[in-house]
């Protein structure tokens, strides 16, 4: 079959590391997972194994054909869509899980989507790009810490699992995976979704500045004050809940 590079096709053929992803996951039978991009099926097949219900997303015509074909199980169906445009909720599934070995040229995008929607899945486990694993897990203050950090961490418990080398793909991606597992919390209420979003989009466009000088125009110095925010800090240092209220004190 056809590789297309482009689509962020690397296949994971370490038969170890398929077997530490689905251990991390522990699909139980019975259960609903999306999974994105199944590809040629490395963690299709362990799912319906364990007897999980799969709605496999993949964008490629001929793996979703070459899925069908391989995996004749009416357990499994396949979408043969976009992931960053499917419509994870019209497929009214309540405790819906997710998995995904996904391709890297869209995580990040679709790590914004999928997070967006995060209150309807019960987890998602995820390989990405270490890189991106690490922006998405890290603390305040840490140099990784950023948008995608506070977007996830205000929705989620995100936890890096393990470190996956390029050796255990088909062929080697150029960097070193990680996979994460998110859990959605209610922990933190978000009252305004669309002005939290632009506060900490604007924030963090400009992270060599302080808040104050980042935020011109959206905040102003006493805005950011009564939000309990020290606007000569600099955006990578302020935590979600700063941002929160910030967005909560604004008109
Ligand atoms: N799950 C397989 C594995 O672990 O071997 C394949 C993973 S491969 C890194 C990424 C997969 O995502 C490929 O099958 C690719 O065709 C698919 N893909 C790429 N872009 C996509 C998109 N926008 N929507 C859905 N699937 C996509």
């Amino acid at each position: 079959m056809k590789r297309r590079p482009r689509l962020g096709q690397h296949f994971l053929t370490d038969a170890s590391v398929i077997q530490q992803i689905v251990t991390t996951t522990a699909p139980g039978a019975g259960e609903h997972f999306v999974e994105i991009g199944p590809g040629r099926g490395a963690l299709t097949g362990p799912l319906l194994s364990r007897g999980a219900i799969v709605h496999a997303v993949e964008i490629d015509p001929a793996l979703a054909q070459g899925l069908r074909a391989s995996f004749p199980h009416e357990r499994l169906s396949v979408h043969l869509a976009d992931a960053l445009e499917f419509d994870y909720a019209a497929l009214k599934i309540p405790d819906l899980r997710l998995i995904g070995n996904l391709p890297y040229y869209l995580s990040t995008p679709l790590l914004f989507r999928l997070l967006e929607s995060a209150a309807g899945f019960r987890d998602m486990t995820v390989m990405l790009q270490r890189e991106v694993a690490e922006r998405l897990c890290a603390p305040p203050g840490s140099r990784r810490y950023g948008r995608l950090s506070v977007t996830a961490a205000v929705r989620c418990r995100a936890e890096p699992c393990f470190s996956v080398a390029p050796v255990a793909f088909e062929p080697p991606p150029k960097v070193h995976s990680m996979v994460v597992r998110l859990t959605p919390d209610s922990r933190y209420r978000i009252h305004r979704p669309d002005t939290f979003d632009r506060v900490v989009r604007q924030a963090f466009s400009q992270r060599r500045k302080t808040v104050a000088n980042a935020l011109r125009g959206l905040a102003d110095r006493e805005q950011i004050t009564t939000a309990g925010i020290d606007p000569t800090k600099r955006p990578e240092q302020i935590d979600v809940e700063a941002y929160l209220r910030l967005s909560e004190h604004l008109d």
